[in-house]
């Protein structure tokens, strides 16, 4: 978990960090200024004292680059145990994890970690326990069954007007709930033949209009790949959206660079759906990363897994929610935990999920209630959830229950 040798200038000298303090919450703000006193990044403090203690080597401009979070990720127990005292459960679990979705977190979100106890929200997100190993009858590595909806390698084409196109198996850190843990990480690369024969899915099937460009996480990939992949979908006519899926944001805003933003604004109408899970993932780093996307025209959307313990109570959820819309991101989905193996730590019931919605539907702006859904294991796709609104329907009314509990009546005829 060194810096590269070459990366010689200390934080102390001319990109300095100022305001350092070691017992602040993620979030708080620290600039970064250059020579001339241009602030031209955001760290936070408790990033910055991380930076300090762990890659006392590492640059300003070294920390703010995203191959250099990418190279110098904590991929092994070594390092993990360098930044957060292990449990027992945690140490047993990353020594067991062969084959199995890998170990990996960024610097930046290491940063966001460190001296946490193993309860902490964002450490359960990346940090494996041994409940991990355990697979109950109900959970399948596929539970979505994207394998038998898979015409050719990469895409997966289960709704009548649109297909998800997974690019890359690579993720800047791996979430331990992630639904294709069964391939991501994994070693396998989509080829340029690959790539061309998804295209050329695509393109022979003029009814898709909407390809959403998922994975791993195609925000991994580099500006000049991405550029190859958008412009091929692009000049098929009938396409008329693109969406990417990513979690880079959270994880690695470092990656939302200027140059990233010019190859993405040429090919809108483009929407990029985020995945977030935890107020405390909403750091300076992570607004400024999301500020760029929307200043380049992409609309933003948050995707959230619903987990037992991180995020599976009103206020908590409620806070993530504001806190999404106050950077410009519109809250979309939350997502019933899907049935991957050695999930059953982080799932709670559909009725938790219903009583959510419930304490947000009406105490709080439309924008901030996303829809739950629960994918429907073995392909069935999203099926929204809303609670018990209605009371009683017929030919001649509907009887609705409104959000204080108080009954309305509205005439069918
Ligand atoms: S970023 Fe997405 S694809 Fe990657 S591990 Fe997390 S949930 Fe899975």
């Amino acid at each position: 978990m060194n810096a590269n040798s070459n990366e010689v200038m200390a934080l102390h000298g001319e990109g300095r960090l100022t305001g350092c303090s070691s017992d602040e919450e993620p979030g708080a703000k620290t600039t970064i200024f250059s020579q001339n006193e241009i602030p031209v990044q955001l760290v936070s403090n408790r990033s910055s004292e991380f930076i300090h203690r762990y890659f006392p080597l590492a640059t300003a401009d070294s920390w703010n680059d995203w191959k250099w979070q990418l190279r110098n990720s904590i991929t092994n127990i070594e390092d993990l145990k360098k930044i957060i005292k292990l449990s027992d459960k945690e140490i047993l679990a990353i020594n067991n994890l062969k084959g199995r979705l890998p170990l990996r977190i960024t610097p930046y979100f290491a940063s966001l970690i460190w001296n946490t106890n193993s309860s902490h929200p964002l450490r359960r997100n990346v940090v494996p326990v041994v409940e991990e190993l355990l697979q109950s009858s109900a959970e399948q590595s596929d539970p979505l069954h994207e394998h038998s909806y898979s015409p050719v390698k990469g895409i997966v084409h289960r709704y009548p007007d649109r297909v998800l196109f997974t690019v890359t198996q690579v993720c800047s850190s791996y979430c331990r709930y992630c639904t294709r843990s069964h391939t991501v990480g994994k070693l396998d690369k989509l080829g340029r033949q690959d790539f061309e024969k998804a295209f050329n899915y695509i393109r022979s099937h003029k009814e898709v209009r909407d390809v959403l460009i998922s994975g791993g996480d195609p925000l991994t990939l580099s500006d000049e790949v991405l550029d190859y992949i958008l412009s091929n979908i692009r000049s098929i006519e009938h396409v008329e959206m693109v969406r990417i899926g990513s979690r880079v944001p959270v994880v690695l805003p470092q990656r939302i660079t200027d140059n990233l933003i010019q190859v993405l604004r040429k090919y809108h109408p483009l929407f990029i759906s985020l995945h977030f899970s935890h107020p405390l993932e909403i750091t300076d780093e992570c607004a400024l990363a999301c500020t760029k996307l929307a200043d380049g025209g992409i609309p933003l959307g948050s995707q959230t897994v619903l987990l037992k313990g991180i995020n599976d109570n009103v206020p908590v959820m409620k806070e993530l929610m504001h806190k999404l819309l106050k950077i410009r991101v519109r809250p979309y989905y939350l997502y019933q935990c899907d049935l991957i193996p050695g999930s059953g730590h982080f799932r709670t019931t559909v009725k938790k999920g219903l009583e959510i919605i419930k304490g947000l539907r009406g105490f709080t702006s439309g924008y901030a209630v996303p829809t739950f859904v629960v994918d429907a294991p073995g392909g069935g796709g999203k099926i929204p959830l809303l609670p018990d609104y209605v009371v009683e329907h017929n030919d001649e009314k509907i009887v609705l229950r409104n959000y204080k509990g108080v009954i309305c009546e509205y005439p069918e005829k």
